[in-house]
């Protein structure tokens, strides 16, 4: 059984104090709640030890929205695996559209940090999905095993049970237009496919994640698609009241045993 994750990605927002009293209001409610789901939070680099504070002696964990890929060096500006696990991250999102986009990141790239999130005993929420041209020339599909492809293969099974997958549509993401849930659960059956012809029935522990304008009102009706296990939440992460209806979305689904 897989146990829902949602993730909050706070992207380039907050200020310190805004970042310790977001962390502070989820942490407060999350405490709370059954413990059916796991939360983690992603705010920017700098705010990861406050934030760190804030989450303390609560369930939800911390985690990192990049990585790069050697674990120490001259490379100004970077951040490692072993600096993110040495304050308490527990996540690292990779491969972000917006990292492919706007710095250039490639699959290969991509590949090398997931191992070393892996090798530094951390888990990679690793992140996929097409633009919408691609899903307009019906490509959507194969632009997502390119990915996976380039960023998994060779992977040794032992590894999946720490990988998590964020299935998300481009053309979702910060938009307000999120997938439906049929086309949700359709790349997510797609994906469980795909890593079930390379590693068998060890799959079906990597749980799939679904990001692109979550919000209170569609979260349940894709929570409840079988293939479908938690979400990677960006704008509406950045309000307790938004990502906590989220959080208790995935619990409610969870608790009914969704559609499988
Ligand atoms: C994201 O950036 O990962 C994301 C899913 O953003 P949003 O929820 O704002 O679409």
């Amino acid at each position: 059984m897989r146990i829902p994750l949602v993730a909050g990605n706070w992207k380039m927002h907050t200020v310190r104090q805004e970042a310790i009293t977001l962390a502070e209001a989820i942490a407060r409610a999350v405490s709370g709640l059954s413990a059916a789901v796991e939360v983690t939070l992603c705010p920017p680099f700098v705010f990861l030890e406050p934030v760190r504070q804030a989450l303390a002696d609560t369930p939800v964990q911390l985690g990192a929205q990049n990585v790069h890929p050697e674990p120490e060096g001259a490379f100004t500006g970077e951040i490692s695996v072993p600096m993110l696990a040495s304050v308490g991250c527990r996540y690292v999102i990779v491969g972000h559209s917006e990292r492919r986009q706007y710095f250039g990141e490639t699959d290969a790239w991509i590949a090398r940090k997931v191992r070393a999130v892996l090798q530094g005993g951390l888990r990679p929420i690793l992140c996929v999905g097409e633009r919408l041209e691609e899903r307009q020339a019906g490509r959507a599909r194969q632009v997502v095993q390119a990915q996976l492809e380039g960023a998994l293969d060779g992977l040794s099974e032992e590894a999946l049970p720490e990988l998590v997958i964020a299935y998300e549509p481009v053309w979702a993401i910060g938009t307000g237009q999120n997938a439906t849930p049929q086309q949700a659960q359709e790349m997510h059956g797609f994906i469980r496919s795909w890593m079930r012809a390379r590693w068998g029935s060890k799959a079906d522990s990597v749980r799939l994640l679904y990001g692109g304008s979550l919000k209170p009102d569609n979260a349940a009706a894709l929570f409840r698609q079988p293939d479908v296990d938690g979400g990677l939440v960006g704008g509406a992460s950045l309000k307790a009241s938004s990502f906590l209806a989220i959080v208790e979305a995935a619990i409610g689904v969870s608790s009914q045993g969704g559609e499988a």
